[in-house]
């Protein structure tokens, strides 16, 4: 059973018709295409460890036998290139699920989710965090989204800012709305990048992030999740030096 479009008995609808056929048909063009990219990007990003595999398998195989002490070097090596990706695997498949996802929202108080979230990645980083909560934030939101979020922009803090200085998380409620803001001290990003930076698979002048581990994946997931909590994410310089994300979230009423 095929549905038919309701036959138009005068030319303003034929022409309005072909007006929005064409701009299904554009609109479509632009997903193809975009799905395109995503997938040769994704090959380019993929192909670039297993190269590395395959060059330290070469090296074992031929100089291995009279050279075995090359052998713990190489597969440390092995090991590191099929974690990267194992990392780009786990966030692409992350990304292509949320293309369809929507998220089940609650009101729901993000001071303690801080809290609770900042306390485990104190554990994992060297700088200090900071935390400044009002006494409560009552969001709508989806909590595990939330704290996916917080940790990947508290993860690209430490991973962007030197060793001994402070990442600040904070929360404000501001209009009805909540705000949670993620700042450090770290190597900033230009004005012209801030766009950018958001785009799947995209890092920052490759020379300064390529010696920083990581995929360029992070934010594209942090928007998309951000996005599906209806809320937006925005870059502001955090001065003298350094940066602050920007998470805007709907507010909700806190049930007394
Ligand atoms: P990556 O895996 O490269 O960290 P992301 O998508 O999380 O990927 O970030 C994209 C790029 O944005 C990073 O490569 C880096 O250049 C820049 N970036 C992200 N967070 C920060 C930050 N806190 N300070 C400076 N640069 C950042």
């Amino acid at each position: 059973y095929q549905e038919t479009l309701p036959v138009p008995d005068a030319p303003d609808e034929v022409h309005n018709l072909s007006l929005e056929f064409n701009r299904l048909l554009r609109s479509l063009n632009q997903q193809v295409l975009r799905n395109r990219q995503f997938v040769s990007d994704a090959s380019h990003e993929l192909r670039t460890p297993i190269a590395g595999i395959r060059g330290h398998v070469a090296l074992i195989r031929r100089h291995g036998r009279d050279h075995p002490e090359i052998i713990p070097d190489s597969l440390v090596a092995i090991d590191d290139e099929s974690l990267k990706m194992q990392h780009l695997i786990v966030s692409l498949l992350q990304l292509s699920r949320m293309d369809q996802a929507e998220l089940a929202r609650t009101a729901v108080d993000l001071c303690p989710l801080v809290q609770k979230v900042v306390a485990q990645l104190q554990a994992q980083v060297s700088q200090t965090i900071n935390v400044q909560l009002p006494l409560r934030a009552v969001a709508c939101a989806n909590a595990d989204s939330v704290e996916q979020i917080l940790s990947a922009l508290v993860m690209n803090a430490q991973k962007y800012s030197p060793e001994r200085s402070t990442i600040t998380v904070g929360l404000a409620v501001v209009a009805a709305r909540v705000m949670l803001t993620v700042s450090d001290h770290g190597i900033g990003i230009p004005a012209n990048e801030k766009p950018k930076v958001f785009d799947r698979f995209y890092r920052v002048d490759s020379s300064r992030s390529k010696q920083v581990a990581g995929t360029g994946l992070g934010l594209a997931i942090v928007q998309r999740l951000v996005e599906l909590n209806g809320g937006q994410v925005t870059i502001a310089d955090n001065l003298p030096r350094g940066t602050r994300f920007v998470v805007t979230l709907p507010g909700a009423q806190a049930s007394n």
